[in-house]
This record gives structure tokens, sequence and C-alpha cells, in this order.
């Protein structure tokens, strides 16, 4: 018997059409992106530079280990077709594309973090208002959808406390200033411990995670490892 939520969806399906991810075409119920993306689009290849994500022969970063962070990775650079279907994402409120990146991003940290035991996956919070301008906090999502593709449990335990100026806004200096205190943990007996696996969307100068990192870590966790829908491309010369 065809199941009643199959059913749901093949309507969805009929007053709204899956569309590829990445071009926005139509495509079939079961896939996450059309042949010319799949073919087309580059996914990060390992191995990659644990402190900046970028691919190591791509890498330019002079970074020292980072406190909190044990190590950054992705599978996209922000480029491109990624680059526009993740401005959709944000500002066309295209809920569905979070979905397929969460997937993207949950086989890649299995082959990037091989052997780590994540106890839990949590997620970069946005703070009340502007969870409510957008809708979704499409962080949240990707996190979800990780959650459930490599069975590894999914809790809010961050918390944003005040609004914000946008990152995209600032030079890169003024990054970590701008977050400084702004995240909290709001589930410490849930971080006690435990190694955790952080999402984000985009990772730049990395400001937001450290950030988030840190509380995570002055609370108690034993690490904190990041993933990000997307990095931004190596730029400055080569070490
Ligand atoms: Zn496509
Ligand atoms: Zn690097």
């Amino acid at each position: 018997m065809i199941e009643f939520k199959y059913i749901v969806q093949a309507l969805k399906y009929m007053v709204f059409p899956k569309r590829c991810y990445l071009c926005g075409r139509v495509i079939a119920p079961e896939e996450d992106e059309c042949p010319v993306c799949e073919k087309e689009v580059r996914r990060i290849q390992l191995p990659v530079c644990y402190r900046c994500a970028a691919e190591k022969e791509r890498c330019r970063c002079k970074k020292h280990r980072n406190r909190f962070v044990t190590a950054f990775v992705s599978p996209f650079y922000y480029t491109g077709k990624v680059k526009s279907s993740i401005y959709r994402l944000k500002f066309g409120k295209e809920r569905d594309i979070a979905v397929s990146f969460g997937k993207e991003m949950a086989s890649f940290v299995r082959k990037a973090y091989e052997g780590v035991k994540f106890d839990l996956i949590t997620y970069v919070p946005m703070t009340e208002k502007e969870y409510l301008a957008r809708g979704f906090n499409q962080v949240e999502i990707m996190a979800d959808e990780m959650s459930e593709n490599l069975g590894i449990p999914c809790r809010k335990v961050l918390s944003k406390l005040y609004e914000t100026k946008s990152q995209r806004s600032l030079k890169e200096r003024y990054r970590s200033g701008n977050v400084l205190g702004v995240f909290d943990v709001c589930d410490r007996d849930a971080v006690k411990n435990k190694t955790i696996l952080l999402c984000d969307d985009v990772l730049t100068t990395g400001a937001t995670l450290t950030e988030c990192a840190k509380m995570l870590m002055i609370r108690g966790a034993r690490e904190v490892m990041c993933v990000t829908a997307v990095v931004g491309i190596p730029k400055g010369k080569r070490r």
C-alpha cells in the first residue's frame, strides 16, 4: 500500500516541483541536483588543510592552531552556482536548499572526519528577531539533515544574546570583535565532555565559529570540530 505521506509528497511536487538546489532547474523528486550541476560543480577534494578548510594544494593560510576549534571542513568553495545558491537560500528564502547542503555536508564529514566519534551536532544560532525575520534558521536545517544522515543527535545548545551587524558587512579585522560575547551555552549538561560537530553556512574568517566554540569549551566540551556548507576561496600569497 502506498503510504499517505508519499501521496502528500507527490501532490506537493505537482504544485511546487522539486528544483536543483544549485541552479533552480526542475528535477525529479528523488534527485537533489540536475545532471548539468552534477557534472560541473566541483566539490572540495581531500586532503584539506584543517585550519582553513581549503584543499592542501590551494591552502594559502598562515593560520596558527585555533585554540577552540580542532578543525574546519567544507564540501564547497563559495563561488559560482554554489554562491548564488547560498544567496537564494538566505535572501530568497528557498528553505529546501539547506536540506541539500546538509546532505553534502554529512557525506563530507564522513570522509574528512573519518574515525571521529561525535556525541552531538549543534549549530550557530540566531536571535529570536533574526529568526522571525527569515522564518527559519538555515543552519539549523542543515544540522538536522546531517543528524539524520549521520545518526548523531542534533541539539540546540547555543543561544545568541544580541543582534549583531552582518559579518559580511565588516572588514575582516573587525569580525571577531563583532561577535565577542554574543553567544552563550543554554544547555550546559548537554555539552560537558562531549565531542561536538558545530555547523554554520559560510566560513570566511572563522570568527563566529571560533566564538561559539570558545563558549562550548568554557562550558566543558571535550572538543569542537566544525563543518560549513561553503568556504571562501583561498586568497593571499602562498606560504
Ligand atoms: Zn542544476
Ligand atoms: Zn590552510
